[in-house]
């Protein structure tokens, strides 16, 4: 067993240990989460004053005290609501990577309709808009609920067809402005508004539509296909990341394996183009 150890008047046992071992490893996660955003900013913005305070405190400066006391106390308040989407970011990431989620604990989510949904539909709908020039931009809910998304456009409910997703999309459908939102198998809603991506490392030459698709992808778990407008290339979405200009084969392969774990086959998906963000920006 790990005896206590004294350096001089430090008295350190192996709870110490791992006490700052798991610190170590929540300052690494916060950093991760921080880096490249205006939040980084602001966190060291409000460090400073905190350090500031500190100073001021252990000087005897009653009054600055008093202010600075005045403005750490709304501090955590003011915290969760400035740093709303990345503690939402850093306990999705968590709920990802529990033990829970790889041991399939949860399995009952795999037996959702949703779960058995013919990939099919988005495959052939995604080729013939891309092949027109007609942009698409299609959110596939999985754990996390995008219902506060749903109701922000026209709610549907329809069941999926090549042809509806294809007439959604047309240009002239009052309809194909914003997201296409997919739920246990079903059009849920459509013109949604997504939540647009503040990361400064995503390349100018994506516009809203992208940033959309990686700003839910960054919030939630979900999936998001796009259809550019512009170059007519087809790219998911998930988890932040963007995989461009895939092919209708490495799409459906990428569709399967993100919503229902089925891996691709290693030759077909050779060609795809993985990129995250911070990579396109490099
Ligand atoms: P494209 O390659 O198709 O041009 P883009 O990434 O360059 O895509 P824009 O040209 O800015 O993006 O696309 C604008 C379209 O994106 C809008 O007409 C709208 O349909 C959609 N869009 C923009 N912002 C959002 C949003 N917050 N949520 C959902 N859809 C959005
Ligand atoms: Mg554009």
């Amino acid at each position: 067993m790990f005896n206590p150890v004294n350096i001089g008047f430090l008295r350190i046992g192996w709870i110490d240990v791992v006490d700052v071992v798991l610190v170590t490893a929540l300052f690494y996660q916060i950093y991760k989460l921080l880096t490249g955003s205006v939040a980084l900013r602001i966190f060291l913005g409000f460090l400073s004053v905190y350090l500031v305070y500190l100073v001021v405190k252990a000087a005897g400066m009653e009054l600055l005290t008093m202010i600075l006391g005045q403005f750490m106390s709304v501090g955590v308040l003011a915290g969760i609501i400035l740093f709303q989407q990345e503690i939402r970011r850093f306990l999705l990431n968590i709920g990802k990577a529990t033990a829970f989620e790889r041991m399939r604990m949860f399995s009952w989510r795999r037996e959702q309709p949703q779960q058995r949904m013919s990939v099919t539909p988005f495959v052939e709908a995604a080729k013939s808009l891309a092949s027109k020039n007609t942009g698409a931009l299609i959110a596939f809910q999985q754990a996390s609920d995008l219902k506060f998304y749903a109701e922000s456009g026209d709610l549907l409910d329809a069941a999926v067809s090549k042809r509806l997703l294809m007439s959604i999309f047309n240009k002239t459908s009052p309809l194909h402005d914003g997201a296409v939102i997919i739920s246990n198998g079903r059009i849920k809603a459509a013109r949604c508004i997504l939540p647009v991506s503040e990361n400064p490392d995503v390349p100018a030459s994506m516009g809203l539509r992208h940033r959309a698709a990686i700003g839910l992808s960054e919030m939630t778990d979900s999936v998001v296909l796009v259809v550019s407008e512009e170059t007519g290339q087809i790219s998911l979405v998930h988890g932040g990341e963007v995989y461009r200009n895939l092919s209708t084969s490495d799409l459906r392969g990428k569709l399967n394996e993100f919503l229902f774990d089925v891996q691709a086959k290693p030759a077909s998906s050779a060609a795809s183009a993985r990129s995250s963000a911070e990579e396109v920006a490099a």
